[in-house]
């Protein structure tokens, strides 16, 4: 880069964006796509993935396209560009024909900087026809991880992205998400042919929020007892249904918290009034479905609050992001029962059979995660792919830790379970074989002959998932790249059959026993 387009940037960025400094990895991201190049972007919520579309656009000649699946959210970023006197439009269903056609003719003028486009829009044969006419600098795709299947947002016109914009011309593509596990970041460079892009993947660890998970037992008690601690700061509480929204909106409120509900199911003109009540600090809680959040851009929410079981640990991740912005105080609860993973998995019940398995899976990964009595932090940042080697201190476990178990001899069983059944099953299957369920898979595999069968039988499953599961945080084992849910062995496992050595493992919590013991007293 040379120094004069340094100093353009730079000078961009404070006039136009009225920010000093490029934040972590934005500024060569920002030359990377300048420089004609594919690329890819992974940063946590609150990074500052916008920008780094958002500047290239003005720094280049034509129009840039950006690819977004919502509605609100390319409104919310149209409405910000132009307050800050960029010519920015969106192309999606809600505008009428002659908004759609002045829209078109600016940008075949040349007027328009940044274009967004939802890709509903995007694969009408006219979107395209119309973008092949105009000068396109390049296309950025705005959450990703919608295109794959195995993430938790999949969304089926993503797909077909690459093979429009080889029809609209040659053009450079940058690809940003906030969700993306080694699995689902693997998906997304091959389903966009981007193998050689340069990647930029930021630390997802956000050491300002504190992680905690509770049994969800006299919930409401707990929930007004929690919000009331930090009363007069701002909050999220996250419930599933519309329903729930209502009625603990409606629970804090008799208990002389200011809070508002939120979901798809209000009024477009109360939802717009009680977000704004929200941004304006007129009500300190917001209590939402997940429909909120998305594009919110409130720096100082002091809590976020699951009152329901998130449906994956992506979402969960994603919705805790949005507490301490600012990089202050965030604290993050979560209520869990078992009771609600077993909700959800009903409410997959109607969907094709590979989307309902995956689903499964991301719940049993959620479930797995509240059990847990491992450091939170560890758990989240090896899901998403990084290894934190230390406990952080900073969460639940870590300040009230379990005991902890010598467990060689387990561990060692546990590798040899993956190792006898060749390393093509995931830990439900392991799980099985070592406890002695004769299911149909495992006799089907002639599994129940090996000699690891029911040779941990005096523990239940739950342990063993629990073994497994530390020795994969411990990278003794590996989640399988290619197939979803499959684990094999790592060297360093393989090593540990042969040459096993003392290993401390932490049982897991047992909430629903933590439950009764409380009932009883
Ligand atoms: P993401 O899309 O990664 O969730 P955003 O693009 O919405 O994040 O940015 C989060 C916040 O950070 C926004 O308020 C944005 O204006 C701000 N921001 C982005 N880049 C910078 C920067 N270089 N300096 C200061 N603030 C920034
Ligand atoms: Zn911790």
């Amino acid at each position: 880069m040379s120094i004069q387009q340094e100093v353009n940037l730079k000078n961009k960025l404070k006039e136009v964006f009225g920010y000093n400094q490029f934040r972590g990895n934005q500024e060569l991201i920002i030359n990377n796509i300048i420089n004609g190049k594919n690329t890819f972007v992974i940063m946590p919520t609150g990074a500052g993935k916008s920008l780094c579309y958002q500047l290239p656009a003005l720094s280049l000649p034509g129009t840039a396209i950006v690819i977004s699946p919502l509605i609100a959210l390319m409104k919310n970023q149209v409405d910000q560009l132009n307050a800050f006197g960029v010519n920015a439009h969106f192309l999606n269903s809600t505008l009428s024909k002659a908004e759609t056609n002045k829209v078109k003719k600016e940008t075949l003028a040349g007027e328009v900087k940044l274009l967004y486009v939802a890709p509903e829009s995007l694969t009408k044969e006219e979107t395209v026809e119309f973008l092949r006419a105009s000068n396109i600098s390049f296309v950025a795709i705005d959450e990703a991880h919608c295109i794959s299947e195995w993430g938790h947002d999949f969304r089926p016109e993503y797909r077909r992205i690459r093979g429009i914009i080889d029809q609209i011309g040659d053009l450079p593509i940058i690809a940003l998400t906030a969700t993306a596990t080694p699995k689902v970041q693997l998906d997304i460079q091959r389903n966009l042919q981007m193998d050689e892009a340069s990647v930029f993947k930021s630390s997802f660890n956000r050491t300002n929020l504190y992680y905690e998970v509770r049994p969800k037992h006299k919930t409401k008690k707990q929930l007004i007892q929690y919000v009331k601690k930090h009363k007069g700061k701002s909050g999220i509480v996250y419930c599933l249904s519309r329903k729930k929204v209502e009625e603990i909106a409606e629970l804090l409120r008799v208990n002389d918290i200011k809070a508002l509900p939120y979901h798809a199911g209000l009024d477009a003109s109360i939802r717009m009034a009680n977000q704004d009540a929200f941004l304006n600090e007129e009500c300190d809680v917001i209590v939402a479905t997940i429909a909120f959040g998305m594009g919110i851009d409130k720096p100082d929410v002091r809590f976020v609050a699951h009152y329901d079981t998130p449906k994956s640990i992506e979402g969960y991740y994603q919705e805790t992001g949005r507490a301490g912005r600012d990089g202050l105080e965030g604290n993050c609860i979560m209520f869990y029962s078992y009771d609600d993973i077993i909700k959800l998995e009903k409410f997959n019940k109607d969907k094709p059979v590979t989307e309902r398995d995956n689903s499964k899976l991301l719940l049993q990964e959620m479930a797995a995660y509240a059990d847990s009595a491992v450091c939170r932090r560890k758990q989240l940042l090896h899901y998403f792919g990084e290894t934190f080697e230390k406990d952080c201190g900073f969460c639940d476990n870590c300040l009230h830790p379990k005991e902890r178990f010598e467990a060689q001899k387990e561990v060692q069983l546990a590798l040899k379970a993956v190792q006898l059944t060749g390393e093509r099953f995931g830990i439900d299957h392991i799980t099985h074989v070592l406890t002695g369920l004769r299911n149909q898979y495992v006799t089907s595999y002639d599994h129940d002959k090996l000699e690891v069968f029911a040779a941990g039988k005096e523990q239940d499953a739950q342990f063993w998932s629990s073994v497994l599961r530390q020795i994969l945080l411990s990278e003794f084992l590996e989640k399988d790249i290619d197939s979803f849910g499959v684990i094999k062995l790592t060297q360093k496992g393989e090593d540990f059959i042969k040459n096993p050595q003392p290993i401390q493992l932490t049982k897991d919590h047992n909430y629903d026993q933590e439950v009764k013991e409380d009932e009883e007293k």
